[in-house]
């Protein structure tokens, strides 16, 4: 009988997930959510030459950047599976670069790739850039190029609202959580607190719906983007404790392209200094309910 009550608690905010982009509480728009009329919009650096970055010249001669982003985490990266259009403070920052290379943010070409397939697709050269949660850590920078970071954010843990006993990672032993293959935050669990039961998925969406049906106890990533699935299912889900590291968010590169990475870091300055980054982030992951933080400083860091 416990069962079939939470099953049916389950399908029915399934159900109300699934209802829930584009249409609000009893059919009005959605009460929080980017809109687009109050977007920025960034002025394309026409004059713009990049000619020591191969990638910058492969896709001037293409005529567009393809730029690899997350497509289920709101305010932050989401596609709207109706209109297929992108939108989120990751976008965002995505058509701010696209403007100062010289290319006119509205002929990106978006591409969904997962936390674990990031680096080979910047290796592949399957994309030019990456803008999607993705902390720069001495791993990774072995084998790709970050430009940033333009956002500091921390893991964090969400569960459902009548969960009473899970207050930070400690409280996770014998416990079930969900994170996603090749992120950090997985790693972080399986690291440091072995006693929790980790299991892993391709996206953090997943992760949320197997929470909501019961299968796990929580749900570990960044606090931006546990802030926004709470902030969509308030009467749910809510993130529970301190963050409990330093994810600083970079824009990936391939590795060799040093002309590009600066370009960037140059770019991520600019659109932080001109208001873009303030008035983008307000936009779009202000809406989760975090005022807009100081962003970190730039690391334009030197190889050899
Ligand atoms: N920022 C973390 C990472 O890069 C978690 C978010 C993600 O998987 O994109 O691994």
């Amino acid at each position: 009988m416990r069962r079939l009550r939470r099953a049916t608690a389950a399908l029915t905010i399934a159900l109300a997930l699934l209802l829930m982009p584009g249409c609000g509480k009893e059919g009005s728009p959605p009460a929080k959510g980017p809109r687009a009329g109050q977007l920025p919009t960034y002025k394309v650096d026409t004059a713009f030459r990049l000619p020591a970055s191969p990638t910058w010249r492969r896709a001037k001669r293409r005529g567009h950047l393809t730029v690899g982003v997350k497509e289920d985490q709101p305010y932050l990266g989401e596609r709207d599976p109706a209109t297929g259009r992108y939108s989120g403070f990751d976008i965002e920052i995505a058509r701010m670069m696209s403007a100062s290379l010289g290319f006119d943010p509205r002929t990106i070409r978006f591409q969904t790739i997962a936390s674990a397939n990031r680096e080979t697709a910047l290796q592949s050269g399957q994309i030019d850039y990456y803008v999607g949660t993705y902390t720069i850590n001495p791993l990774r920078k072995r084998l790709v190029g970050f430009a940033g970071p333009y956002f500091m954010a921390g893991q964090s843990l969400l569960v459902r609202t009548d969960e009473n006993d899970i207050h930070g990672p400690a409280d996770l032993a014998g416990r079930t959580v969900c994170s996603v293959a090749g992120s950090t935050p997985l790693q972080r669990i399986q690291s440091d607190y072995p006693k929790a039961h980790a299991v892993a998925y391709d996206t953090y969406s997943v992760c949320v719906d197997n929470l909501l049906s019961f299968q796990v106890d929580a749900v570990t990533t960044d606090n931006t983007i546990l802030l926004g699935y709470a902030a969509k299912a308030p009467n749910e889900l809510k993130v529970v404790g301190r963050p409990f590291s330093k994810e600083p968010y970079g824009i990936g590169v391939p590795k060799r392209d040093n002309a590009l990475r600066f370009a960037l870091d140059d770019a991520i300055r600019t659109h932080e200094r001109n208001g873009n980054w303030k008035k983008a982030y307000n936009a779009t992951l202000g809406l989760s309910g975090v005022p807009a933080p100081q962003p970190p400083p730039v690391d334009r860091y030197r190889t050899d």
